[in-house]
């Protein structure tokens, strides 16, 4: 395992992005969506270095299997608890990799009608695109290798680590 985003490097880009996340919305409530499970730890610090007044909410969801996935259709397993009609969201993610999820995911949520629909991932792997996706908030851009920690596992384990680490010998995808 080696570490690729050191703890303090990590809390300081957080708190970065909260201004930014605090000075665009003003005031105004934001209700944040994480992406479990990888988005929890992340999540769980962002909010906390918010200033605006603000809710979350929670949705899980599995791709169909590897080939389904690769067309973009994933599974919500677990649906929002509140309507989210006239609401300023942000979707918290762990980290978008060919994009396929979040675009599922920002179609979903569009179609619902939030005031305002804003993405916010800790992680970016760029040179994975396949399809394109608007992303507002981004931690760190990083190259295409397997990480793991600071909620992201490999088969459910290491979500605990409070950096990230890239999984040498295993974990390919
Ligand atoms: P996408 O739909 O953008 O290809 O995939 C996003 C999802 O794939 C993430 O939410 C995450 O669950 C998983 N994923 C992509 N890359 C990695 C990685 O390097 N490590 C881990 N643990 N999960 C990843």
């Amino acid at each position: 395992m080696r570490t690729l985003i050191e703890e303090g490097r990590i809390k300081e880009r957080i708190k970065q992005l909260a201004a930014q996340i605090s000075s665009d919305f003003d005031g105004h409530e934001v209700l944040l969506v994480g992406v479990l499970k990888g988005a929890v730890v992340f999540m769980a610090d962002l909010v906390r270095e918010l200033k605006c007044p603000c809710t979350i909410d929670f949705m899980a969801v599995s791709s169909y299997g590897m080939s389904t996935h690769s067309s973009g259709v994933v599974r919500i397993i677990k649906d929002l608890d509140h309507s989210i009609e006239g609401k300023h969201v942000i979707l918290v993610e762990d980290i978008v990799d060919t994009g396929l999820t979040l675009d599922y995911l920002c179609g979903v949520l569009r179609s619902r009608k939030p005031a305002t629909l804003k993405v916010c991932v800790l992680l970016d792997k760029p040179s994975r695109r396949k399809i394109p996706v608007k992303v507002d908030y981004t931690g760190f851009q990083i190259p295409d290798e397997f990480v793991i920690g600071y909620g992201l596992d490999y088969q459910e384990l290491y979500r605990q680590l409070p950096y990230v680490a890239v999984l040498e010998n295993g974990g390919s995808h």
